[in-house]
């Protein structure tokens, strides 16, 4: 079949920079795989925003179409478990880094990165959580995986709780009738952290100041973790015993200095989340999850961007303005 032309958001490297522009391309010239998708939305993520302006080493082959998640309809499949207008998402798998990802028309995937769009979610919705909710629900898996139940009185914490992780998990957490407190460094996103359900609101430097103590009282009772740096070694000192921390991201830096203290006094457990290569069963789990939570809240959380203001967005997002999630739509 002769190839069709669509549009896609391109970066180039360039005397050592990334250079990002829209391009027409045809559907020969996209990576091999079993299935051919019809993108619909994709999103823009913490990551994605790295690799289009070049600030992180995310992107590992140019010319590279960004996008780390993408929702669609299959066009052509290869594999008896897909066929042409089915349904499905992509999460992770290198896409966007050493695959081409969402941010164009058409993708062509390995079969086993494909999950069916789980029932009753519109592909819309489903970029709205995207890679940031399947984080958010990775970390709640681990988090009650390792003892966090609804008995737990004390504040299950989100940091960076306004952007796309941190709103996901202050929703998904109040859903499941934990008590929240969501540490924010903007004022002005308390009243919509608390229509997400957060019933305490802290300000960022409240867990990022050292306060020269290796362990504070025992405030918390588990923490989804989405900045790192100084945060990560401020909730540490505060967890009570037994509890957990799901540590997923370093919006706010890698560098990672605490004592053993909150680890041989507090038995505390620091679990690392990562959803890119995360086994498919366990993923296809926890978005059978997140159908659970309510559409009003997704799309309280969401905007909607076309491949054209793709840049403008990565600045924001970089620059920890950007509320919520940002959805992109590849044919407006
Ligand atoms: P967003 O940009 O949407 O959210 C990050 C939030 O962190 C901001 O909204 C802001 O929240 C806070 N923040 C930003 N800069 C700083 C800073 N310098 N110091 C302290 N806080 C800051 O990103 P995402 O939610 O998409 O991703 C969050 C992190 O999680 C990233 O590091 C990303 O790479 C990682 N991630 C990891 C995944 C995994 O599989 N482990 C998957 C997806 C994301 P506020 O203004 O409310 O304080």
């Amino acid at each position: 079949m002769a190839g069709r032309e669509f549009c896609a958001f391109l970066i180039e490297e360039q005397e050592g920079r990334a250079v990002a522009s829209r391009r027409n391309l045809t559907t020969e010239a996209l990576p091999d795989g079993d299935v051919l998708v019809r993108v619909a939305f994709s999103s823009l993520n913490y990551k994605d925003a790295l690799a289009v302006t070049g600030r992180g080493k995310v992107v590992r082959r140019y010319p590279m179409i960004p996008g780390v998640d993408l929702a669609g309809t299959v066009e052509e499949s290869t594999v008896p478990d897909f066929k042409a207008g089915d349904q499905v998402v992509v999460t992770g798998w290198g896409l966007g880094e050493r695959h081409w990802g969402g941010y164009a028309q058409f993708a062509r995937v390995k079969a086993d990165w494909l999950l069916p769009l789980p029932e009753g979610m519109s592909l819309k919705h489903a970029m709205s959580f995207g890679t940031a909710g399947l984080t958010a629900m990775l970390s709640i898996m681990a988090l009650e995986e390792h003892g966090l139940s609804s008995d737990e009185k004390r504040p299950v914490v989100v940091t960076g709780a306004g952007g796309g992780v941190g709103s996901m998990g202050v929703a998904i957490l109040s859903r499941k009738s934990y008590c929240v407190a969501a540490s924010t460094g903007r004022p002005q996103l308390h009243e919509y952290l608390r229509q997400l359900g957060a019933s305490q609101l802290l300000d960022r430097q409240e867990l990022a100041s050292d306060l020269g103590k290796p362990l504070e009282s025992e405030r918390w009772g588990g923490a989804i973790d989405t900045v790192g740096g100084k945060t990560l070694a401020g909730l540490l000192r505060g967890m009570a015993y037994g509890t957990s921390v799901a540590a997923c991201g370093l919006a706010g830096g890698a560098e990672f200095s605490t004592t053993v203290f909150p680890f041989i006094l507090r038995g505390v457990n620091l679990l690392g989340i990562e959803s890119v290569m995360c086994p498919q069963r366990r993923r296809a789990a926890a978005w059978n999850e997140l159908k659970q939570i309510p559409s009003s809240l997704v799309e309280m959380m969401t905007t909607v961007v076309p491949l054209s203001e793709i840049l403008p967005w990565c600045d924001r997002i970089l620059a920890g303005q950007v509320r919520g999630r940002v959805v992109v739509d590849v044919w407006a």
